[in-house]
């Protein structure tokens, strides 16, 4: 018996008590997409057989519905067929290919901004563009809740962290006034991750224009389901879209360093950073998680861009999203009183439960009417605030959110 691993069971046991230890699901499409009739074709992207079982899920952040789409699909197929299926080597060394370059090229246009740059991941792009736009001596102004690859850049940087009150614009111009780095970059996530709401990225800029501070925003939740086009944030506000810079914020948004996923509206995989050709040209040269990790397979790349033209193309699936998101907020009137739909205006429609115990409780109630929703506990968000992540996706029907208002609606607290 190795006596060093019983720490390990201890800890897992403690967690285990207090209603934290986490389970995967083995999750699968009910049918192969091109076996789907007519009866399931409805169905598609939300219907899962998880575990097992036949579940409605609003759990991915498959926003837009194109992690199913047929047209994504056969792009990577054609592509895989093409290029074959592993980029082999970093991108600066030849993993890189037309693909990834048509889909920068693609991507820079869609948010309106001069240059992108491709990363795998969006977790490996923020631990890597932080650290390579600061380093000690300069300082990070990270709102208190974003996201943890946010959260491990800044600490690999080895920047100052401060760390300021969600949304406290008040606080965070004071640090920046306080602060005597040498280089200020101000961390946000567009839209958060677990409260769906939109970070006030105008007043931001501006605060960071005063206090010559660099401002970098996440919009992994953002990019695809906000703006006319999809284009996300920076449209969402006026500041930028696909026809470019607004003309109040040319030359202003220079500061402004833009990072979104490719994973949830996109429906596929991976990230860009993108802003001013110097400082992606810089982001390409330093980061070390995109310097000496492989490159995404060019597969993804052409699935990517199948995407891209959807999310452009199709502003109908942002319509259907906002008809899905009123219905939900009607539907949800009779729930518990001490429960909380936050408010939001993109696909994150979180009810906040409190209690760990009872938001696994409400997760199991669901399961058992065939609904799938993921209780978030903490540390992913605050200790009392654990809540039901109901996840909207443009595949969804107004008869799938009813489904699930009618299963919340059948829940007895104990
Ligand atoms: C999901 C997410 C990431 C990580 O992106 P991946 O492509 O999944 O690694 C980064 N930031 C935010 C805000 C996210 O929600």
């Amino acid at each position: 018996m190795n006596e060093e691993l019983d720490g390990f069971d201890s800890a897992l046991a403690d967690l285990k008590a207090r209603h934290l230890l986490r389970r995967r699901r083995q999750v699968a499409p009910l049918t192969a997409p091109e076996e789907l009739d007519a009866a399931h074709e409805a169905d598609r992207g939300t219907v899962f057989e998880v575990d097992g079982q036949r579940r409605l899920s609003f759990g991915s952040n498959d926003y837009l519905g194109l992690a199913q789409h047929p047209k994504v699909i056969e792009a990577a197929q054609a592509a895989a067929a093409r290029y074959g299926v592993g980029a082999t080597a970093s991108p600066l060394v030849c993993g890189h290919s037309p693909a990834h370059e048509a889909l920068e090229q693609e991507l820079a246009q869609l948010v309106g901004l001069p240059r992108a740059l491709y990363f795998y991941a969006g977790f490996a792009a923020n631990v890597g563009i932080v650290p390579a736009l600061v380093g000690r001596g300069d300082a990070v102004f990270s709102d208190a809740l974003n996201h943890a690859c946010l959260i491990d850049g800044a600490r690999l940087s080895r920047a100052q962290v401060e760390v300021y009150p969600h949304g406290d614009l008040a606080a965070l111009e004071q640090a920046l006034a306080a602060s005597t780095a040498k280089r200020k970059l101000v961390l946000t996530d567009a839209v958060f991750s677990m409260d769906g709401n939109v970070a006030d990225v105008p007043a931001l800029l501006a605060l960071c224009e005063r206090h010559h501070a660099w401002l970098l925003i996440d919009d992994a939740h953002g990019f695809g389901v906000l703006g006319a086009r999809g284009e996300g944030t920076l449209s969402h506000f006026g500041l930028a879209d696909r026809d470019g810079v607004a003309p109040a914020w040319r030359g202003r948004l220079s500061r402004l360093i833009y990072m979104a996923t490719l994973g949830k509206a996109a429906g596929v995989s991976g990230a860009f950073v993108a802003g001013d050709p110097s400082v992606v040209e810089w982001i390409m040269q330093r980061a070390r998680s995109y310097m000496f990790a492989t490159g995404a397979p060019a597969m993804l790349a052409e699935a990517l861009r199948a995407s891209v033209r959807i999310i452009g193309a199709e502003p109908q699936r942002r319509q259907h999203l906002a008809v899905l998101r009123e219905r939900l907020r009607e539907g949800l009137r009779g729930v518990p009183e001490h429960w909380r739909l936050l408010p939001s205006e993109t696909a994150i429609q979180p009810l906040v439960i409190g209690s760990n115990e009872e938001a696994l409780a409400v997760m199991n109630h669901l399961e058992q009417h065939g609904v799938w929703v993921p209780a978030i506990r903490p540390p992913t968000v605050p200790v009392g605030t654990a809540r039901l992540r109901i996840s909207l996706s443009a595949a969804h029907s107004v008869d799938h959110v009813e489904q699930l208002c009618a299963a919340l609606a059948a829940y007895q607290p104990a």
